[in-house]
C-alpha cells in the first residue's frame, strides 16, 4: 500500500522506543531500571481521580464543545493570573489533547510548507518531528552544556531568514533541565519582535524549578511580547495526569479561534471525562505540586553528585524537569566491555543490554554526545540505576 512522503519521514519517538523496549525486558524477567521514562512516577491524587468519577456520575460523558468546556478555560485563565500574573479571556484558550497536541495545533495554525522554526539543540525528540508533518523546516540553533544550555544570542540572529514564522522555546527543558532567564528571554523576544516572528513557549514544566527558582514566561516580559507569545502547558506533569491527556494552548484570540477549528475538523473534544478531571486539579488543592517538586529535588540533589564521581561523566545541575544530561562525549570512539562504542545510540544500547539501565541517546535530541537520564523514579532505584552505571562505564 502507498505511504505518503509526510508519513515516510517520521520515525517513532525515540523516547517512547527506549520506554518500551525497557518494558519488554522487564517482561521477560529480566531486572531493567528505567532512566527514560519522561512521566512522574507518582499516582494522580485521589480527588483529581475522584472527580473523574464524580463526572461520569453526572453524566459528563458526551461532545463538549471541540476547544474545550467553559468552566476549564476559566480555570486555565484563573491560574495563569495566579501563576504567571498574566490577564487573559477565556476566548484566548484552546483545551487539547495534552500539551503534544497543543503543539501540533500551533504547527498546522503557523507554518506553511517551507517555513522554517527556530528550535534549540538539544530540543525535545517531537518539536522537529512534528513541524516536518506540517511541510515546515525546523532550524536548530545548538546550545551546549559548557554554557549550561544558554543559547548564544546573535547565532539565534543569524539563523533567522526570510522564511521564519517563530522561535520555539522551552523553559524548564527536556532534555537538559536548563531555566533561562530574564536576560536571554528578552533578547529572544528582542529578536522575535523585530523580525515579527510568533514565539511558541513550551511551559509544560514550569511547576518544576528547584532551589525556589520562579518560572518566567516570555508572555510576562510586557504586553507587546504576550501579544506574540502562544503558551503550551498541560496538567501531564504538575499532577501526575500523563495518561489523561489534557493541555492547552493560550495566545491571540484570532489564533485560538483557527486552532480551535482545526481541533473540530480533527479530534472533536479532548475526553469530557478527563476535561473535569484537570478542571479539579487546576481549582482543588494545590499542596500535591511543591510536595511531588520537593521529592524530584532530592533526587536531583543525589543523582547529580553521584554521576559526577563517575570518571569521564560530565553533568550540569538541571534548574528543572526531572531530567540530567551528562555529557558521555568522553565514551565515544573507545570500547566498552570489548564492544566498541562510537556514538550515544551505541552507548544507550549497551547500557540497556549490559547494564540493565534504559537511557536516551543525546542524537534522539538533536545532541550526539550525550545521553538522557530521568531522575522519576524511585530513590532505590536511582541508588541501583547510578551503581550500574558507573559498573558498564569503567569496565
Ligand atoms: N513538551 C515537552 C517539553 C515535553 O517533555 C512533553 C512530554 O514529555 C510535552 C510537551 C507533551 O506533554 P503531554 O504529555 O501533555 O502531551
Amino acid at each position: 500500500m502507498k505511504i505518503s512522503h509526510r508519513a515516510e519521514q517520521i520515525v517513532p519517538s525515540p523516547t517512547i522506543g527506549m520506554a518500551t523496549r525497557a518494558k519488554q525486558m522487564q517482561r521477560e524477567g529480566i531486572d531493567v531500571i528505567s532512566f527514560a521514562v519522561g512521566e512522574p512516577d507518582f499516582p494522580t491524587p485521589e480527588h483529581i481521580c475522584a472527580a473523574a468519577g464524580e463526572a461520569m456520575a453526572a453524566g459528563h460523558t458526551k461532545y463538549t464543545p471541540a476547544s474545550g468546556i467553559p468552566e476549564l478555560k476559566e480555570a486555565i485563565v484563573y491560574s495563569s493570573q495566579q501563576q504567571l500574573g498574566i490577564n487573559y479571556d477565556s476566548n484566548q484558550v484552546c483545551v487539547c489533547n495534552g500539551g503534544k497536541h497543543a503543539l501540533m495545533n500551533i504547527w498546522q495554525v503557523l507554518v506553511d510548507p517551507g517555513d522554517e522554526v527556530i528550535i534549540f539543540a538539544p530540543y525535545w525528540v517531537s518539536y522537529a518531528a512534528q513541524i516536518k508533518l506540517v511541510g515546515g523546516q525546523p532550524v536548530p540553533v545548538v546550545t551546549a552544556g559548557t554554557d549550561e544550555f544558554q543559547p548564544d544570542l546573535d547565532e539565534v540572529r543569524a539563523a533567522v531568514t526570510d522564511r521564519t514564522v517563530a522561535i520555539l522555546i522551552n523553559s524548564p527543558s527536556n532534555p537538559t533541565g536548563a531555566v533561562w532567564g530574564r536576560e536571554i528571554l528578552e533578547g529572544l523576544a528582542q529578536i522575535a519582535l523585530s523580525n515579527d516572528l510568533a514565539i511558541i513557549s513550551d511551559e509544560v514544566y514550569k511547576h518544576l524549578i528547584y532551589d525556589g527558582g520562579q518560572h518566567l514566561s516570555p508572555a510576562m516580559l510586557s504586553d507587546e511580547v504576550k501579544h506574540s507569545t502562544i503558551i503550551v502547558d498541560a496538567v501531564s506533569k504538575p499532577y501526575s495526569m500523563t495518561g489523561w491527556r489534557i493541555g492547552w494552548l493560550i495566545g491571540p484570540a484570532d489564533f485560538v479561534a483557527k486552532a480551535g477549528s482545526i481541533q473540530s475538523q480533527q479530534t472533536s473534544n479532548p475526553n469530557s471525562i478527563a476535561q473535569y478531571a484537570a478542571l479539579a486539579a487546576l481549582t482543588g488543592p494545590q499542596d500535591c505540586v511543591p510536595q511531588m517538586r520537593a521529592q524530584f529535588q532530592q533526587r536531583r540533589d543525589y543523582l547529580v553528585p553521584a554521576l559526577q564521581q563517575i570518571p569521564g561523566l560530565a553533568c550540569t545541575t538541571p534548574a528543572g524537569a526531572f531530567y540530567v544530561f551528562p555529557d558521555v562525549s568522553a565514551y565515544l570512539g573507545t570500547e566498552l566491555a570489548g564492544q566498541p562504542i562510537q556514538d550515544s545510540l551505541q552507548l544507550s544500547e549497551y547500557l540497556l543490554v549490559e547494564g540493565h539501565i534504559s537511557t536516551v541517546p543525546g542524537s534522539a535530541f538533536g545532541a550526539e554526545g550525550y545521553v538522557r537520564l530521568s531522575f522519576a523514579c524511585s530513590m532505590d532505584n536511582l541508588q541501583e540505576g547510578v551503581r550500574r552505571l558507573g559498573q558498564a562505564l569503567t569496565t
